[in-house]
């Protein structure tokens, strides 16, 4: 088939991005991704240390409502790429602990990159290649990376970072604009193994009155390898905003001591500690404008910050996105659609 007037360009390889992508490709475009991190993901991230230790620093957990999101996440789960996390996740304030009410929560396996792999696997991604300016000439976009590179010309092209740095890349165009008057609040996250087990009788806590807001016991997830206790320890936005500069060093000593604190226990000694800070985690208000598209220049904008945040979020805005260009082309979707 020709990829005639078909080729776009995506900026980010987070779920927005490989949705958008992928519902693209298996539409007959010819598509190929950008992104600055070293895998895919963005921030469904996993990191991993030596000797057995992983942690999911970024996204803990996704939820499923849309029946779309339903219908992949089923396929994901019937793949073995995600699992259902049995683990208890209660509520907890001052050592007080209560229930939260009970959802199907699902986790990629064996970490949060999972979904991400999976939608990349059937398309061009190019890590590594962050992407410092667009333009858009006769024959369409072009892009330029921090490695002296003019990628293109691209048909169509599609932005998925988070709102904030959308902005820098989209100016002078009028979606910059939207997305300056998006605010997302920062995220210091604790990856930290101790030497014997923490003892609580739960997987994951949503906490407060405390410089935490999460806590979660990342080997109670479903197909994590290896023994040991580790945990990913989440700073409240006030926390964060608060202590954007610390070191990550100081961030995760000051952080360690309000889990002791929210769980009031003394906790064991830590095999491994250090701490992540995502600069633009979530959102502060809700946008449900699902994407942004101009068919007269064939930009698309799309991203988790325009559909309600969160996992789902990024899967129904890079849909929308995928949708928007292919109606702009007089196209119909094809049986392969999400
Ligand atoms: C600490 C934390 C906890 C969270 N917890 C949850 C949770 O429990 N449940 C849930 O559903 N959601 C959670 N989220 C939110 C969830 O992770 C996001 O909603 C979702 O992953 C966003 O996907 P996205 O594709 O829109 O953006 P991203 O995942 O941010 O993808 C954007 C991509 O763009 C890349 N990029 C940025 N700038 C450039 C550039 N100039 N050039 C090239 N590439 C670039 C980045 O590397 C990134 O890979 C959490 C997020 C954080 C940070």
């Amino acid at each position: 088939m020709t990829t005639r007037g078909r080729t776009v360009g995506i900026i980010g390889a987070g779920v927005g991005g490989l949705v958008c992508a992928r519902e693209l490709a298996d539409n007959g475009f010819d598509v190929k991704v950008f992104d600055k991190g070293r895998g895919v993901g963005g921030r469904t991230a996993t990191r991993r240390a030596e000797p057995d230790f992983t942690f999911d620093h970024g996204a803990q957990y996704f939820t499923a409502r849309d029946a779309r999101f339903q219908k992949v996440t089923a396929d994901w789960q019937s793949r073995g790429v995600v699992a259902e996390w049995l683990g208890r996740v209660v509520r907890l304030e001052n050592g007080v602990v209560t229930e939260t009410s009970p959802q199907p929560r699902y986790v990629g396996v064996p970490g949060m990159t999972a979904m991400a792999a999976d939608l990349a696997s059937a398309i061009r991604v190019q890590t590594r290649t962050q992407v410092v300016a667009m333009s858009r000439g006769p024959s369409g976009w072009t892009i330029n990376t921090d490695t002296q590179e003019n990628v293109g010309p691209f048909d169509a092209l599609v932005v998925t970072l988070p709102a904030p740095q959308s902005a820098e890349l989209l100016q002078p165009h009028a979606f910059g604009t939207i997305a300056s008057t998006f605010q997302m609040t920062p995220c210091w996250a604790v990856l930290v193994a101790f030497e014997s087990r923490v003892e609580v009788p739960w997987g994951g806590a949503f906490v407060h009155g405390s410089p935490l807001s999460w806590v979660a016991r990342n080997s109670s997830k479903p197909g994590r390898s290896g023994q040991s206790d580790c945990w990913v320890l989440h700073a409240s936005p006030e926390w964060s905003v608060a202590h954007l500069e610390a070191t990550p060093d100081t961030a995760a000593r000051e952080l360690l001591d309000a889990f002791s604190s929210a769980i009031a226990e003394r906790l064991p000694p830590d095999s491994h500690l250090t701490a992540h800070r995502w600069r633009y985690s979530h959102g502060s208000d809700a946008d449900d404008r699902q994407m942004l598209f101009d068919p007269e220049v064939g930009l698309a904008v799309c991203g988790d910050w325009l559909a309600g945040g969160r996992v789902e979020g990024a899967f129904l805005s890079g849909v929308a996105a995928a949708e928007a260009i292919y109606d702009s082309k007089g196209l119909k979707l094809g049986e392969s659609g999400f």
